[in-house]
């Protein structure tokens, strides 16, 4: 009977994450989010990691930059029937690796678009981490309450450049100043927009079916008419939705608001708790682990350092991937082959970080890190598995790195090979040197990494510019055939902080090149812990 209200519980959670380019609102959803799921009372209390903080900040105010994202790293609320995580992807100067690193924690994302720009670079990239497991994709069309771009031609991009079929839920009517609601197609509803009402969970003013005379009288009778006629057609010419195709990555529900309106939110959460998946299936080297399994398992997706000034700790981000932490419960550490028993672990209920009695699947918890913990450790009720699925992405940004006082290159390289391995940052050795390559997602990284090696390994070291565009794993299975690729190609070879064949390219063009001349070779994106 037990095990019935847990699996119960197991399947009322739906974990996920909101990716968008910087600006299009993800934070002022993430408010009206924890609005609705009574997290917070009033808007206005979730402070965002605005655009007007630099990279250069001083560390002090990047400290308090993390704790604040850390607190809200992730957030747990009641949603209708369901227990909602919400993940955060850092965005701004603080976009990292782990921000893709989340998205394999997750079992669906939120894209949120500026419906007056549409489809932006870095959507386009986060998108693409989500195929990495066709991760199902709810679209919320953001900013309505201004000049929008013309929702079908908003449509037709998401379809053309990220490849994904969208199915719209609700339908605009008007935009800007002429912004009315929306017409909800599943529910033949027009739910009524009044601004200036933000800040609070808005009495819904709802008008029953399309053709309902009321329509007229609440947006007047000549936007009436356009408005059925328009959705003739858009019913005619979109997808419906398809529960199916959602859950495979390949459709996405689409719905229309304004975060700052506070309107709309509302109606992609429903659409979330009904449709998104519960805890999924992960995949480890022997076999699949379910949520439904009885055993504890989690994995470590993120480890963030030094979040708290009063607290001075790392901690380990885990996904709980099947069972049931609860408190002074004992785990096996995977890779270091020993139990440990966890008694502190973090919870991020609401926001606020409290000590965790309890977590199932789906859940995460944080786990103080002493340095023994690694991005993609598996821990376990005694099983000796891993989790496989939790990459490094190739950085997107180098620097070498060099010593001010040269007698200390032992600890730099330990130090950096160090922070490497929880994930911040990558360090790569080329062959025929002996210099010292920072590679990371985010510019932030590189700051924070300079200052972890003075405060943790008491070296000073400073950038130089170097000129890679991006990085690739090698791999062969022909022995011979990679020794001559070592050979031919050495002058861009390096090792990354494992000891991995490396590709740093100059060049797009000369990585393409290098594919094109090593047939034999693979290059990789992404490599797996
Ligand atoms: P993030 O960078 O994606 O987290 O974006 P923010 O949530 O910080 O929003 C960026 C800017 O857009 C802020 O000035 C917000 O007030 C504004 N904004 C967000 N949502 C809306 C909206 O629905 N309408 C309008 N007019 N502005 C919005």
């Amino acid at each position: 009977m037990e095990n019935q209200n847990l699996l119960n519980e197991i399947n009322k959670r739906r974990t996920f994450a909101i990716i968008s380019h910087p600006d299009a609102g993800k934070t002022t959803i993430t408010e009206k989010v924890l609005l609705f799921g009574h997290a917070i009372q009033t808007a206005g209390t979730v402070k965002g990691r605005g655009s007007d903080h630099h990279a250069k900040s001083d560390w002090m105010q990047m400290e308090q930059e993390r704790g604040i994202s850390v607190t809200t790293s992730v957030m747990q609320f009641p949603y209708a029937d369901c227990i909602v995580n919400l993940l955060d992807t850092p965005g701004h100067e603080d976009f990292s690796e782990d921000t893709y690193r989340t998205l394999t924690a997750v079992d669906s994302c939120l894209m949120v678009i500026d419906a007056a720009k549409g489809v932006e670079a870095r959507t386009r990239k986060l998108m693409e981490v989500t195929r990495l497991r066709d991760t199902p994709i709810l679209t919320f069309m953001n900013k309505l309450d201004r000049d929008t771009r013309d929702p079908m031609e908003l449509l037709d991009e998401v379809e053309d450049e990220l490849k994904i079929a969208c199915a719209p839920i609700t339908w605009p009517i008007g935009c800007g100043k002429e912004f009315k609601g929306v017409y909800h197609i599943q529910r033949d509803e027009i739910i009524l927009y009044k601004s200036g009402q933000g800040h609070t969970i808005q009495e819904r003013r709802v008008i029953e079916g399309l053709d309902n005379p009321q329509v007229e009288q609440a947006i007047g009778s000549a936007l009436a008419q356009s408005l059925r006629e328009e959705l003739e057609l858009v019913i005619g010419a979109s997808n419906e939705f398809d529960e199916e195709l959602f859950l495979a990555g390949e459709l996405t529900p689409v719905f229309f608001g304004t975060a700052l309106g506070n309107f709309g939110v509302d109606h992609m959460l429903d659409g979330l708790t009904e449709w998104a998946p519960a805890p999924k299936p992960r995949q480890t080297d022997l076999g699949e682990v379910t949520a439904q399994d009885a055993k504890f398992s989690g994995f470590i997706f993120k480890i963030q350092a030094n979040m708290d000034p009063k607290h001075r700790d790392r901690i380990a981000f885990m996904r709980v991937v099947s069972g049931e932490y609860t408190k002074g419960m004992k785990m096996h550490h995977v890779r270091l082959g020993k139990g440990v028993s966890i008694s502190d672990a973090v919870t991020f209920m609401a926001g606020d970080r409290s000590a965790a009695e309890r977590a199932i699947a789906g859940d995460i918890i944080g786990l103080h890190n002493h340095g023994t913990i690694q991005i993609g450790d598996t821990f376990t009720q005694g099983d000796a598995f891993k989790f496989a699925g939790i990459p490094n992405f190739a950085p997107e940004m180098f620097r070498r790195i060099r010593l001010k006082d040269p007698l200390k290159q032992k600890q730099l390289q330990k130090g950096l090979i160090q922070l490497s391995e929880e994930g911040a940052v990558q360090v790569f050795r080329p062959l025929r040197n002996n210099d010292l390559i920072v590679g990371a997602v985010g510019v932030l990284q590189f700051d924070v990494v300079v200052h972890r090696l003075k405060t943790e390994y008491k070296v000073e070291a400073i950038y130089e510019a170097i000129h890679i565009a991006t990085a690739r794993w090698c791999a062969c299975q022909d022995s011979r055939k990679l020794d001559e690729f070592q050979r031919k190609a050495s002058e861009h070879l390096a090792l990354d902080g494992a000891d991995n064949l490396t590709y740093l390219a100059p060049t797009m063009v000369n990585l393409n090149l290098a594919i094109e001349r090593h047939p034999d070779i693979e290059f990789f994106k992404t490599r797996e812990h």
